[in-house]
């Protein structure tokens, strides 16, 4: 490549993972990372478990200073990029100065979807490390926590906030949690983890407005309001795909990338929780939110735009701590798949297979860190294995990868 060198916009998990892979692959050109927030970059999961919690931030960093030193990359910080410009590939900054480029990667993350007009500083949502560190001061003994929404991250602020002692009360639009992912069955678990945790978990109920008091925050619902003192928004994210809108490449939930990791534009890759990308292993594109999906499609972005061609075509998986436990994902659960259980689920010690047509396609673990490892082979080679035999605890799911009989 020539002198323009790379630019990575975004300052989180898949800008930080690039980079490393750049230099680490030997790529000697600049590299400058282009990042909105103050901070250096950090990773997100502790800012609903351990650092809500703890406030240790010493485990957040991902790319110290010393080592941008070491290995000359530029970090500019507090600097939103707006847009690249497809005839030089320059990339255009707000503060209206632009840096030159040879490729450019797209690693915006995405931001919290608000309640329509809710605002004010007893409603929170939860992406940013300042969002933590502004939510953890209205978490204390005792407050009234009111949390909308039970995905993984609604289901962790409220772990986290019955660990500081709050009350803590859970609504959720849904019959059960999680239904659209993994269907009603896992579903219900996940809510009695909750309840017996003694968070007050209100299935069905749609939030339609929140405000707030000097103070308390009222949330009004279709089954009447919830009074707290703070409330939480966790209904998801929006991709931050602005750049892409105007830059002319194609988006739609998300920046549009193959399974190179390449844009609609020579030069131009995504990656990370922007990234509505091409996956060969599903045959369909969709865009992800986890963090081992921001560092892979990241790492696999570096190598392509080495001209080391890489298909993305990780399994994906996650992973949730909450209440005490550990939850895991691997693969592309839908509740339309046969879903068979190997396990105790009243007993939260199981593994469950989602399966299409016999073969593997996902499965979601409580306590069971060993099978998804396994799994994740399964769905990676969408092995077909008996259902008696995934179900049987006694079968020995190293030899379903062996393609071996039950
Ligand atoms: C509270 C929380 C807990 C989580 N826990 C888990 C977990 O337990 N397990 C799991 O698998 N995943 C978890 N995740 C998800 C995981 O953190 C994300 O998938 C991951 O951070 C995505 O990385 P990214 O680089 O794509 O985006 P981000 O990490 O969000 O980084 C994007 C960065 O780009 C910046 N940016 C945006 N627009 C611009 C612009 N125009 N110019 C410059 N910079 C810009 C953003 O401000 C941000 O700093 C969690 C996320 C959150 C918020």
């Amino acid at each position: 490549m020539s002198a323009g060198g790379i630019v990575v916009v975004g300052g989180g998990q898949a800008a930080s993972v690039a980079t490393r892979t750049l230099r680490r692959r030997g790529y000697d050109g600049t590299v400058t990372i282009v990042g909105d927030e103050p901070e250096l970059p950090y990773q997100r999961p502790p800012l609903s478990k351990e650092y809500l919690t703890d406030e240790d931030a010493s485990g957040l960093w991902l790319l110290p200073q010393e080592w941008a030193d070491a290995n000359d990359v530029v970090l500019r910080t507090g600097t939103a990029a707006t847009r690249i410009d497809r005839s030089t590939g320059g990339v255009q900054l707000a503060d209206g100065s632009s840096i030159a480029a040879d490729a450019v990667l797209v690693a915006t993350g995405g931001r919290p979807r608000q309640v329509s007009g809710a605002r004010g500083a007893r409603i929170h949502t939860l992406r940013t490390k300042a969002d933590a560190d502004r939510l953890r001061l209205g978490i204390r003994p005792g407050s009234r926590v009111v949390i909308v929404g039970a995905g993984f991250i609604g289901a962790e602020v409220s772990s986290s906030a019955r660990q500081l002692g709050a009350e803590v009360t859970v609504l959720e639009a849904s019959p059960v949690p999680l239904q659209r992912v993994l269907g009603e069955r896992l579903g219900t678990v996940c809510a009695a983890i909750q309840r017996d945790a003694g968070v007050d978990l209100r299935l069905g109920v749609a939030v339609d407005s929140i405000r707030e008091t000097a103070h308390e925050v009222i949330v009004e619902t279709s089954t009447g309001p919830v009074v707290g003192d703070v409330a939480v928004v966790a209904v998801g994210i929006i991709p931050n795909q602005e750049i892409g809108e105007a830059s002319g490449l194609v988006v739609g939930n998300g920046i549009h990338v193959d399974e190179y990791c390449r844009t609609s534009v020579p030069n131009v890759y995504a990656a990370g929780d922007v990234a509505n990308h091409y996956h060969p292993l599903f045959d369909m594109r969709m865009r992800v939110e986890h963090f081992d999906n921001a560092s892979k499609q990241a790492a696999a972005a570096a190598n392509n735009m080495l001209g080391r061609p890489t298909v993305f075509a990780d399994p994906h998986w996650f992973w949730s701590d909450q209440f005490g436990l550990n939850l895991q994902c691997v693969g592309h659960p839908s509740p339309d798949q046969e879903m068979v259980v190997r396990g105790d689920l009243d007993g939260r010690d199981f593994t469950a297979f989602f399966l299409d047509d016999g073969r593997v396609r996902a499965a979601f673990t409580v306590g069971r860190p060993e099978d998804i490892a396994i799994a994740r082979e399964l769905v990676s080679s969408a092995m077909s294995v008996p259902a008696d035999a995934l179900a049987d605890d006694e079968y020995d799911l190293f030899d379903a990868l062996e393609g071996a009989d039950a």
